[in-house]
């Protein structure tokens, strides 16, 4: 998310002076890459930059009062822009005006801190000073990295905040407090950031340990039996990735049984969801298994959205809890 910087003159000046630091560093670096290649013949690597900035910062003491890591981001930006041009993926790396430089970034927790629920706030940058922010984040917790931008005369502070380490790491918020509801719309917007689609899978109907993803033949295991061996078809698999497989095949459409019924099914578990949803909480687990998708998977969610009178296949949001 994206906050929108009030700096004071004093700090504007400032702001300015380490995005010019940045930029010479990276111009720095590509020189060397570079001149290192048509002198010596020599491909400098990302971890050579990063281990000669200490001698770097000798000759060039005013980069002591940059923020190491922030330093280490700015070398990282070069790495990728040689690995792209590498590839074939992007042009020939070109030494930037400052007019063609945006800013830096904070890669982890230091050089800078952030005061604020979400809805704007402060942003104190280390050797700059405190900034007045604003901007809303839909979620928040600990930011993790901190970029920041200038653009047609405006800074900008681009935050990233890591939900899903933050509800899996058991010291801030035991998984018991924090719910199933909390963990699945946490794993369901994080799965959506990435442009992926987020399928929750009506366990009860389909059931993935007890049903065969080749044939959709149910069948009742009980817990110990940890080899799915279907008596129908005669699929062999292990339990668990056998129900792996029933809940990316129920995903995808292609589950025997299930095959063209998505929209369908996936209208149906809404209220099934929403009935459950008081019911019982601790064993919500073995129940709301969700599968996340891929790129194709996401085409044929469309197309099957297209096929259907306009329904959304989409988990409702009324089963967060
Ligand atoms: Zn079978």
């Amino acid at each position: 998310m994206t906050f929108r910087l009030y700096p004071n003159k004093q700090i504007e000046k400032s702001l300015r002076y380490h995005r010019k630091l940045h930029k010479d560093l990276y111009n720095c670096a590509i020189y060397n890459r570079f001149t290192q290649y048509q002198k010596f013949n020599h491909s400098v690597s990302y971890f050579e930059q990063q281990n000669s900035l200490p001698a770097f910062k000798e000759i060039w003491t005013e980069y002591k009062l940059i923020n190491s890591q922030a330093l280490q981001a700015t070398l990282k930006r070069v790495d990728f822009a040689f690995e792209r041009w590498f590839k074939g993926l992007g042009k020939r790396p070109r030494y930037k005006s400052i007019r063609h430089y945006s800013g830096w970034t904070y890669p982890a927790k230091s050089g800078y801190s952030v005061e604020s629920n979400g809805e704007n706030g402060y942003i104190t940058l280390a050797k700059i000073g405190s900034i007045q922010m604003r901007g809303k984040a839909k979620y928040w917790v600990t930011p993790t990295t901190c970029t920041i931008v200038y653009r047609n005369g405006k800074w900008y502070a681009s935050i990233t905040i890591d939900v899903l380490d933050q509800v899996l790491k058991p010291d801030v918020l035991p998984i018991n407090a924090v719910g199933f509801g909390m963990l699945r719309s946490t794993i369901k917007y994080k799965v959506e950031q990435i442009g992926g689609v987020f399928v929750e899978v009506p366990t009860k109907k389909v059931k993935p340990s007890q049903t065969c993803p080749k044939c959709g033949h149910q069948h009742k295991k009980t817990l110990d039996i940890r080899v799915h061996n279907c008596e129908s078809c005669g699929y062999v698999q292990d339990r668990d990735i056998a129900a792996a497989e029933v809940m990316l095949y129920y995903a995808q459409g292609n589950l025997p049984g299930f095959g063209t019924n998505l929209v369908r099914v996936g209208v149906a578990s809404r209220s099934e969801a929403s009935r459950r949803e008081d019911a019982d909480v601790t064993s919500s687990t073995s129940r709301t298994r969700s599968s996340a998708g891929s790129m194709k998977q996401l085409g044929q969610m469309k197309r099957q959205k297209l096929n259907s009178t306009g329904v959304n296949v989409e988990t409702h949001p009324s089963t967060f809890a």
